[in-house]
Formats: structure tokens, C-alpha cells, sequence
């Protein structure tokens, strides 16, 4: 393979620090590595900060939007609308039912789910929706929220993106049925590996608990320590989708200084679109004002009609120049699966296809220098210069 030149920028590095080792060594010499006491305390001090009633802890936001699905009891048949531009976990999830993710296509200027969309593809076969807060900004979720109550189906927010982020003033965690979190390395809130389900329906909430392990009606850890004995019973086909306190004696350091990170990588967002403000090839992210954006991604729209460069080609320019990027998403249909197999061929999502053919996600995180910020604007600001139509 050809050796490119070497990548200054990585378009994404996790942030932990001193906090986060001193915390698992404590986790490692207590003896108990998996879910635990610290997966507990992690649990509740993330429904403290949400002001959620209860937050399940999952090993993924996947294990997390799956056990949603099974609390409110999904079936063969049924029908679950998702947007077109998410990752692909969003939609695969609804398949593991035997239900059929219903595509459906997003606005143009924030990248989230159009309610128009929403309220054209609602059948009688409908059980819920899934809104992804793209990029950690929040859906229209009062008007998705009325919507369902209206047509009798859930809200499952896919919040992968959006910790932390608030709509209206109210938290996201707090606003549908059911939230999913992801701690993937990527997210906001990093752990490895690992999610969380927020709700204010304790039935819900109890569902996930005993099915994210083996289906059995009391956490092991519970077993074996005072409140319990040996005995257990088995009262469904669980899954094997706990969390470790390894896991959560990380997320317990990295939820100190969610706010903090948010605010970094927002100072990051406002330079670069000040910056990009200048420059008319390019499209800036737009947030609706009633709400803010957790800013996990920063994405640019690129005006083809004003460059000779493609975007492909303006990934490869980012990455001569020693800049990671990357492209959020690659949209449902346009896999192979949703394409051949759940027959989304020819069928047109004409934002989420506009979007797709433009976007460039930028880095944005903390631990991302000043200096490094203008070496990426200048690097997209001279991009954009030297291949002006
Ligand atoms: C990352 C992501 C997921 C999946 O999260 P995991 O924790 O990796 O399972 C789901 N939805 C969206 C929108 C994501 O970006």
C-alpha cells in the first residue's frame, strides 16, 4: 500500500485523561469488574443528570434501542419509521423483530427526520418511531411527541449523538418515551463500549433491566451480595447486554465533564462556522434556536455549483494536507441490504440523497487545539479557494 502522507489532525480522538485511569485501577483492585456496584452508581448519577427516573445501563446504544423495542413489545409485522440519515443500528434493530423499518426522509438544513415524513408513513401497523438527534441536535420532538400520542405509538429517540443536549429548555432523556445513549468511542460520552435507556415508565425500565441479562428476574450482582441468594429464575430469552464497572468507573469520570466537553468542542463549532461565514461554496450547520446542539458532529455542505472539486476529492485534499474528516451518513437506503433485501430500490429519499452527495464532517472534539481548529479551517478555506469555478 502507498504511504500517504502522515495524518496531523485525526478526525476524532477520545478524551480521557488522568480522571478516567485512577478509576478503573480503583475498579480493578476492588475485585469486581463486571456490573457492580460502580455500573449502579454510574446508572444513578446519569439519571441524576438527566432527571431521568430511571437509566438502564447497556453494553451498546444498539443493545439499548433493541431492548426499547422489546419493552414495548414489537412483533413480527409491525412497522417502526426511522430516519434515512442515521447509522445503520437505528434501522437494523427494528429487523432483529421480524418488524420492518419504514424509511422515511430528513430535512434538508438540520439532517433530522422531516414530522411531515413521519406523519405520511404512519399505517396501522405502526408501533413507534425513532427520531436521531443528528449531530446532537435535537429533533422537533413536541410535534413527534403529539404526533405519536395522536396515532398511538412510542417514541424511542435515538440520542447516540446528543449528551449533552436540550430542546426547549428540557433535556434530552427527558423528552420521548424511551432515549437511547451511546458511550462508543466516537460519542460524546466515551466508555469503549457501552449505552444507556432513559425513562420515566418503571415497567419499561424493569423490562430492559431483566432482559439486557440472560432474562433473569434479579442482576447477578444482587444475587450475591446481601439482598439475595442463589436462587434465580429465568423469565424470558435475555440477552447478554450489561455493562461492566469497568466500563462505568470510566463513564463515571467522563459524566463529570460532559458539560465541559460540550462547551470545547461548541467554542470549536463557532469558530469554524464564523470562519465558513466568509465563504459562500460553503453551508455551515444549522440549529434551530429553541434548542442546543451537543455539537458531536460538525458538518459542512459543500456548493458544487460554485467548486470543481468533488466531495470525495475534498476528502482526499483534507487528508494531503494531514486533515481527518469524514461523512455522516451514508444513507439507509443506499445499502445493499436495505436496497436489495427490505426492497428500498428505486424508492427516493431526495434530502437525505442531497445531504449525502455535499456533507463533510469536520473534527470537533476537546483536546482538539486552537491552533489545530485553524489548521483545519485553513486547510477548507484554501480547499475552497484554489477550486473555485
Ligand atoms: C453510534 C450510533 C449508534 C450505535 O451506537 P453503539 O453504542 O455503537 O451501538 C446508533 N445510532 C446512531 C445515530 C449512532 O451514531
Amino acid at each position: 500500500m502507498k504511504k500517504g502522507k502522515g495524518i496531523k489532525i485525526p478526525f476524532h480522538k477520545p478524551f480521557l485523561t488522568k480522571d478516567e485511569i485512577p478509576s478503573v485501577v480503583e475498579c480493578l483492585k476492588s475485585g469486581w469488574l463486571t456490573m457492580g456496584h460502580k455500573t449502579e452508581e454510574f446508572e444513578n448519577k446519569f439519571a441524576g443528570y438527566i432527571g431521568s427516573k430511571n437509566a438502564v445501563s447497556l453494553n451498546s446504544c444498539t443493545a439499548a434501542l433493541h431492548v426499547a423495542l422489546a419493552a414495548i413489545d414489537l412483533k413480527e409485522g409491525d412497522e417502526v419509521i426511522v430516519p434515512d440519515m442515521t447509522f445503520s443500528a437505528t434501522a437494523a434493530v427494528v429487523t432483529y423483530f421480524g418488524a420492518r423499518p419504514v424509511i422515511v426522509d430528513v430535512e434538508r438544513e438540520t439532517h433530522n427526520i422531516d414530522i411531515k415524513e413521519i406523519e405520511k408513513a404512519v399505517t396501522g401497523a405502526t408501533k413507534a418511531v425513532i427520531p436521531v438527534d443528528f449531530g446532537g441536535q435535537p429533533c422537533d420532538m413536541d410535534e413527534i411527541v403529539s404526533l405519536a400520542r395522536e396515532k398511538n405509538i412510542k417514541v424511542i429517540e435515538d440520542a447516540a449523538h446528543a449528551l449533552p443536549a436540550s430542546y426547549k429548555g428540557r433535556t434530552v432523556g427527558t423528552l420521548a418515551d424511551m432515549t437511547c445513549f451511546s458511550f462508543y468511542v466516537t460519542k460524546p460520552l466515551s466508555t469503549g463500549e457501552g449505552g444507556m435507556m432513559t425513562t420515566e415508565n418503571d415497567e419499561w425500565a424493569d423490562r430492559a433491566r431483566i432482559l439486557r441479562l440472560h432474562g433473569m428476574s434479579k442482576d447477578a450482582y444482587k444475587r450475591y451480595s446481601g439482598h439475595g441468594s442463589w436462587f434465580y429464575e429465568v423469565t424470558d430469552a435475555g440477552f447478554k447486554y450489561n455493562m461492566t464497572d469497568i466500563q462505568s468507573s470510566i463513564g463515571i469520570s467522563q459524566l463529570k465533564k460532559v458539560e465541559w466537553m460540550r462547551k470545547e468542542r461548541e467554542k470549536i463549532a463557532k469558530k469554524y462556522s464564523e470562519a465558513f461565514s466568509r465563504e459562500c461554496a460553503l453551508t455551515a450547520p444549522f440549529v434551530k434556536s429553541d434548542r442546543e446542539s451537543s455539537w458531536h458532529l460538525y458538518t459542512i455542505i459543500l456548493d458544487e455549483k460554485q467548486l470543481n472539486i468533488s466531495r470525495n476529492e475534498f476528502i482526499e485534499e483534507l487528508k494531503n494536507k494531514g486533515i481527518g474528516s469524514s461523512v455522516h451518513f451514508i444513507p439507509l437506503h443506499i445499502h445493499p441490504y436495505y436496497r436489495d433485501k427490505l426492497g428500498y430500490a428505486g424508492k427516493t429519499f431526495p434530502n437525505s440523497q442531497w445531504i449525502y452527495e455535499r456533507t463533510i464532517s469536520l473534527p470537533i472534539y476537546p483536546g482538539l487545539s486552537g491552533g489545530q481548529t485553524d489548521e483545519v479551517v485553513e486547510a477548507v478555506l484554501d480547499i475552497c479557494k484554489k477550486n473555485k469555478k
